[in-house]
């Protein structure tokens, strides 16, 4: 064996170290992502699920005041507290609130009806008031509900579970430690039934959880047949 050839690095080495190289990349990004808590919301709209119906508010000082969401790093769930309307009125509320009038502050991203239909009142590049402290960074969605104890229905709670697992995915966000009741900021009983039976929200994370695993396993599924 020659000199020069012993010197020659051997190509399965250069190969292992470019991969190796790689993942270190991956993992120290991945480490950055996490710090930096979430994905930034994208500078445009981002589609939503074919089930949204989008209508925004009117951008206006008391519901939608077009400012900028810079960051997303959770979802907070409410439930709307009037038992019985549906998401097209406490849309319609929201926008009422425009003139001023009633001199309230109140939106929502996202509002879920009795029937699973889903109203979209405010983009997502912008925040609503929804929940107090955390508005400026994270995404609100209000759930309407048949009667005064506070539970959602089968399918405005199926919706909910497939919106907020959505949002995870769209946003880098772990069900279980960013989806947060608006109890979780304010201390206030929202969404009640969620908040006087722990055991309930938990289960509700759970589904948001399988939910998410879902999307990912028919996102991998997709990407092997195309
Ligand atoms: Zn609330």
């Amino acid at each position: 064996m020659d000199r020069y050839r012993k010197r020659r690095l051997n190509p399965r080495f250069v190969i292992l170290c470019a991969i190796l190289a790689a993942l270190t990349l991956a993992v120290i990004a991945a480490g950055i992502s996490r710090l930096l808590g979430g994905g930034a919301p994208p500078a445009e709209d981002v589609p939503v699920p074919d089930y949204v119906e989008r209508d925004y508010l009117s951008v206006n000082e008391w519901s939608r005041p077009g400012e900028a969401l810079k960051k997303i790093r959770g979802v907070v769930i409410h439930y709307v507290g009037n038992p019985g309307t549906t998401a097209r009125a406490n849309r319609n509320y929201f926008e009422s609130l425009s003139d001023g009038k009633l001199a309230t502050y109140a939106s929502s991203h996202f509002v879920i009806g009795l029937e699973g239909e889903v109203i979209q009142c405010v983009p997502l590049t912008e925040i609503a008031y929804a929940s107090n402290s955390r508005n400026e960074d994270t995404v609100s969605i209000e759930v309407c509900h048949p009667d005064e104890t506070g539970v959602f229905n089968d399918a405005a709670y199926g919706r909910c579970v497939e919106l907020t697992a959505w949002l995870c995915r769209e946003f880098h966000l772990k069900p279980e430690e960013d989806v947060i009741r608006h109890y979780d900021v304010t201390g206030k009983l929202c969404p009640l039934y969620y908040v006087e039976d722990p055991a309930a929200w938990d289960a509700f994370l759970e589904d948001v959880a399988a939910e998410v695993e879902a999307l990912e396993a028919a996102e991998a599924d997709a990407a092997k047949n195309s």
